[in-house]
């Protein structure tokens, strides 16, 4: 063992080796139902009766859709590539290893919508076309992610005792066994992450409008305010990519099965629930319900984005004023420093909040014909309390007793003065 014990795991997330297999077979299928859900059946929860009912969740690969994942992958790779972008180092690993990274995502982002939504207003291109492969896509996605999952296992595995895994082969596989796969030195986690994950997920969000205004001649209410909301999420993020380099994703987690279904299917097939939803079903929506959902959101936003930049300020800098004062710190023994001001001061992840707000408001904007837009906000919530928690064994294991000292100091989890 290379690295130091505070990076040997246990198999002790999400209910170890069961609760790991039960997630790898419940997680695709629940994106398998939702698709069925609002292919066969209207955006409704549906029973599967027969032997037929529950085939019919299973969509067919095609030749077409497998093209398109890989030509959309291939234009990122190129992207990432050759895009114009500095090159820095992530954070060292527990056995001194130190992945680079492009940061370009925003020039890719731009590029590829702007060619997309030209494509679209020209008429080169139809949202319609693309959205009838929707199954087959979200088959090929999902075939990739286990198929990627088996190779990255067996990486990691290659690697011996460099990377972390426990030894239990079901939760290995979906937990992962190595931190950073690279091509080169350039971490093929980040890349997968971003520009495929989110660079899906933006795809999609500008199809889903798209095919809205090919089907029905106008965009609805509910449509704009997710796209709007969801356009700022997606926006930030490309904007501020370099922040995913101090996120758990990049600094903590293994690529395993979790991680690539996460990036290759929720992101841009689950993620984008409430636009698909409203294609298929019409919601209506209020012009005061619309202002109030776009306030939630930007008030969510606001937590988020705020809570997130004032730690990587703090990280780079930490003399800066955090709401006009001096930031309060705790010297930790491993060397860096725990923020007291700000968000951090009042609530351990108060970004965390933020983000429940935002998805509360993307699903509410669905209206409550159906519970399947809600299936976002049902999973997100949490997602997020468990994430939290995990965090907080990751932070104690790596901070000891100062993390300890910290949590009295602020003692809410997520949201100041209530949990
Ligand atoms: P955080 O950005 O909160 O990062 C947690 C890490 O921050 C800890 O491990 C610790 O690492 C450091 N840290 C914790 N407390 C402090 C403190 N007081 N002062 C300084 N550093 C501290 O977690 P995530 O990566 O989970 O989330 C980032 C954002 O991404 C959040 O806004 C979250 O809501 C969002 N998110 C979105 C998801 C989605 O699907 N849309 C999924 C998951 C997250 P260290 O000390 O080693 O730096």
């Amino acid at each position: 063992m290379t690295g130091t014990d505070e990076s040997q795991p246990k198999a002790d997330q999400f209910g170890g080796p069961i609760g790991a297999l039960a997630l790898s077979i419940v997680m695709p299928l629940a994106g398998f139902y939702l698709w069925a859900a609002l292919e066969h059946h209207g955006g409704s929860m549906w029973l599967p009766r027969s032997v037929s009912d529950v085939l019919s969740m299973f969509p067919v690969p095609t030749l077409k859709a497998s093209a398109l994942f890989v030509a959309f992958v291939g234009v990122h790779g190129v992207l990432y590539a050759f895009g114009p972008g500095k090159v820095v180092q992530g954070r060292p690993a527990p056995n001194g290893e130190q992945a680079e990274y492009r940061i370009n995502g925003l020039f890719a982002f731009v590029v590829t919508t702007i060619a997309l939504v030209a494509a679209l207003f020209f008429d080169l291109l139809s949202a319609k076309t693309i959205l009838d492969q929707w199954g087959p896509l979200l088959m090929v996605a999902t075939l990739f992610s286990v198929v990627a999952s088996v190779i990255c296992y067996g990486a990691g595995r290659g690697r011996g005792s460099l990377e972390r895994s426990t030894g239990n082969v079901i939760y290995d596989f979906f937990m992962g066994t190595i931190l950073n796969p690279r091509l080169g030195r350039h971490d093929l986690k980040f890349f997968f992450e971003s520009r495929v994950g989110m660079g899906g997920w933006a795809a999609f969000a500008v199809l889903l409008p798209a095919a809205q205004i090919e089907t029905q001649g106008s965009l609805s209410t509910a449509m704009l305010v997710v796209t709007l909301c969801q356009a700022l999420y997606i926006v930030d993020f490309f904007v501020l990519e370099a922040n995913l380099l101090s996120m758990i994703d990049i600094i903590e987690e293994n690529l395993g099965f979790m991680l690539w279904l996460a990036f290759l299917v929720w992101m841009p097939f689950n993620f984008t629930i409430q636009q698909q939803y409203i294609l298929a079903a019409e919601p209506s929506l209020s012009t005061l319900a619309a202002v109030g959902l776009l306030l939630l959101n930007a008030g969510g936003y606001y937590i988020f984005r705020s809570a997130n930049l004032q730690k990587q300020q703090f990280r780079r800098d930490p003399s800066r004023p955090i709401w006009g004062q001096v930031p309060q710190s705790l010297q930790t023994k491993r060397g860096t420093k725990l923020l007291l001001s700000g968000w951090w001061g009042i609530a351990r992840h108060a970004n965390y909040l933020g983000d429940m707000l935002m998805a509360l408001a993307w699903c509410l904007a669905c209206g409550v014909g159906s519970i399947v837009p809600f299936f976002y906000v049902i999973y997100f919530v949490p997602l997020l309390l468990d994430r939290e928690r995990r965090d907080n064994t990751i932070c104690q294991r790596k901070y000891g007793a100062d993390w300890d000292r910290y949590c009295e100091k602020v003692p809410y989890r997520i949201i100041p003065y209530v949990y």
